[in-house]
């Protein structure tokens, strides 16, 4: 047990919380790294997420709120303490008069995102096939295929550390590209809620729309392997091409051949193992066992690597790209 208090551990084993104990986060965790956590709570509605927040602080318990853990590196060789989940808190309701949407921060994004069709809203589509929780994508103001979370965000309410509740307008949270208030290392505020207004819009034009991404998704995003999304905000053969001429032009080429162009076929390909390939060789890539989708090198992939070897591949990226792509993936240090 990781220093957790002996009047934490009574408070918890007699209240009504679900909880697990000494979970091996390489099975619970997304990306199936991690060693093990000793607590992951799971409340169920927004008094039972006070009272988390609350006796946590109370006892002086160092936590962290997760989602679906989707863009979460935990390290292999760390055992965490305490998480608490928004699995449990996921629910959702349509205003048809105000054309307001209110989601629970553990709701999918997927779920939200077909609810607002059902219902013939417009401004959710391109979230459809992002396996995350809301409370987290407003936290990353996540998007996607031109659509994110700040374009039909009003507002939210979240749980502060001594368990009462704050609202915030949309306009008070900073949200800009992949990031808004609630990411700043200072805050510690858990989003358990949030209200989103949307436009109506023509249901067939809606269902193709997001038809079309899922389709797009399924073919660019990596589905074999344990994935993190995208390591960083940008693109890694972009900022390489800056670095190489001979890459840059290869890389274009490649684009205008199989992209644009589609020169071979009707479709362009999914896999950029070719050029990936490429990249390693000019830019002097190291590694064990391949650490990224051969759809994307931005793409991570648990193919059985020590995350340091994740932790590795990502220093080697930031250092050729210069530092100047964000980091998107979280990386759990022990807190
Ligand atoms: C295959 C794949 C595809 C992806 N595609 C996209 C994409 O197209 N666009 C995109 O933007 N992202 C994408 N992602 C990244 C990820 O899904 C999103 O960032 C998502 O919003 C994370 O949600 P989560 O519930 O998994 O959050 P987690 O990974 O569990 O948490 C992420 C962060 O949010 C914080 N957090 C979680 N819940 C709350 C809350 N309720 N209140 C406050 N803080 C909270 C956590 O502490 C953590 O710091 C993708 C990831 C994968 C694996």
């Amino acid at each position: 047990m990781n220093n957790i208090p002996i009047l934490f551990n009574s408070w918890l084993s007699g209240c009504k919380i679900n909880y697990s104990s000494s979970v091996d986060l390489t099975d619970f965790s997304y990306f199936k790294s991690g060693g093990k956590v000793d607590y992951i709570l799971f409340p169920i509605n927004q008094v039972e997420l006070s009272e988390c927040v609350k006796w946590l602080n109370y006892y002086k318990v160092a936590f962290k709120v997760i989602g679906e853990t989707s863009n979460l590196i935990f390290l292999d060789d760390v055992d965490y303490g305490c998480l608490i989940s928004t699995a449990k808190l996921s629910f959702l309701k349509y205003d048809s008069e105000t054309q307001e949407i209110v989601a629970g921060g553990g709701t999918m994004l997927p779920q939200l995102s077909r609810f607002a069709l059902g219902n013939s809203i417009t401004g959710f589509e391109g979230l459809e096939g992002i396996p995350g929780s809301v409370g987290a994508a407003v936290f990353m103001n996540a998007g996607a295929y031109g659509d994110d979370v700040k374009k039909t965000l009003i507002s939210v309410d979240v749980i502060l550390p001594d368990g009462s509740i704050k609202k915030y307008d949309a306009d008070d949270m900073e949200l800009t590209y992949r990031n808004s208030i609630f990411r700043k290392e200072s805050n510690n505020e858990i989003i358990y809620l949030c209200r989103f207004k949307g436009d109506l819009g023509d249901v067939q034009a809606i269902y193709k729309k997001m038809s079309l991404f899922h389709a797009k998704r399924h073919k660019y995003q990596e589905f074999m392997y344990p994935t993190g999304g995208s390591a960083f905000s940008g693109s890694i053969y972009r900022s390489l091409a800056k670095r190489d001429l001979i890459f840059k032009l290869i890389s274009s080429l490649y684009y205008l051949i199989f992209y644009k162009w589609k020169l071979f076929r009707r479709e362009s390909p999914d896999s950029r193992k070719w050029l990936n390939d490429i990249a390693v060789k000019r830019f002097d890539i190291s590694y064990r066992v391949q650490p990224f989708s051969n759809k994307d090198m931005n793409t991570l992939v648990n193919n059985g690597h020590h995350t340091d070897e994740i932790l590795d591949y990502i220093d080697q990226l930031k250092k050729l790209t210069l530092g100047e792509i964000p980091i998107e993936n979280e990386i759990v240090e022990k807190f």
